[in-house]
């Protein structure tokens, strides 16, 4: 199944191919404030998604004409691991490992979705660059979870960009400006990615091809991330986390046309202003 967001809020779902609209099914008031009806959502999805079904309230819509917005608006945390590939490491010359250095935080409000653009500060002579990641999005959450237990915590899976501006700044202040998160363009659930530790991602700058890995290269695996995550601070539903980039970072300017793609998760082209 694949939840996204869209046109101000509402809340689709798709099932083998057809969408529905399932925001009046579930009593969802679109303009409530904050925007945490995604958050609820996953926190109580088994026994809100009887509620679609049984009631029979779904309606049909065709996701090609709404317009999709971030699944997730206000996580309670966006986590992100530093080099989390060793050929990342390598091309920023840098010391730093996720399995040395754990993980960091971005703003919560640097989120934007797939049909937002990247909308870059004024800060000349800087470099901003993109980072190609898979995002986990947690289900139920929890604290000091094993590795073993790690995958029962997972609610599912989005495509995230990871923007950046080089520099020597706070990595938090560098990583948090509006839009610098864009993330979508659905979330994929756990059940239909047969193995995450086997993805293809890859990442195109106005369609030439910067970043192509596979996620069986991560030096700190998605259940370990979920391991050392959670061995800090509690993990609560909606939570995401940005699993590294690998090698392939690069400038990102005004005008350009950035996809990113991820098998069985997405694809989403965004435009840098
Ligand atoms: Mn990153």
């Amino acid at each position: 199944m694949k939840l996204f967001r869209f046109d101000g809020g509402r809340i689709g779902i798709t099932i083998a191919d057809h969408s529905y609209d399932i925001t009046d099914a579930l009593g969802i008031d679109p303009s409530a404030w904050p925007p945490v009806q995604m958050v609820q959502l996953i926190a109580n999805f088994e026994r809100q998604m009887r509620n679609v079904t049984e009631h029979q309230k779904t309606r049909t819509i065709d996701i090609a004409k709404v317009r999709l917005e971030v699944p997730i608006e206000w996580p309670n945390k966006l986590l992100a691991y530093p080099v989390n590939y060793a050929k990342h490491g390598l091309e920023m010359n840098s010391a730093n490992r996720a399995d040395l250095n754990g993980f960091f935080l971005k703003a919560n409000s640097s989120l934007s979705g797939p049909n937002d653009a990247i909308v870059l500060p004024d800060l000349p002579g800087r470099e901003i660059h993109h980072e190609c990641e898979l995002g986990i999005v947690i289900g139920p959450g929890g604290r000091n979870i094993s590795r073993e237990d790690a995958y029962r915590h997972v609610f599912g899976y989005a495509c995230l960009v990871d923007v950046v501006i080089r520099g020597k700044e706070e990595r938090v202040m560098r990583k948090s400006y509006d839009t610098f998160c864009p993330f979508g363009p659905w979330i994929v659930t756990a059940d239909e990615v047969a193995d995450p530790g086997n993805l293809q991602l890859r990442l195109w700058v106005n369609g030439e091809l910067r970043q192509n890995a596979n996620t069986r290269d991560l030096i700190v695996d998605i259940p370990g991330m979920i391991a050392l995550a959670s061995a800090v601070a509690t993990l609560h539903p909606g939570d995401i986390i940005a699993t590294g980039t690998p090698e392939g970072v690069g400038p990102i300017r005004r005008g350009d046309k950035l996809r990113i793609a991820i098998e069985q998760v997405g694809e989403m082209t965004l435009d840098v202003r």
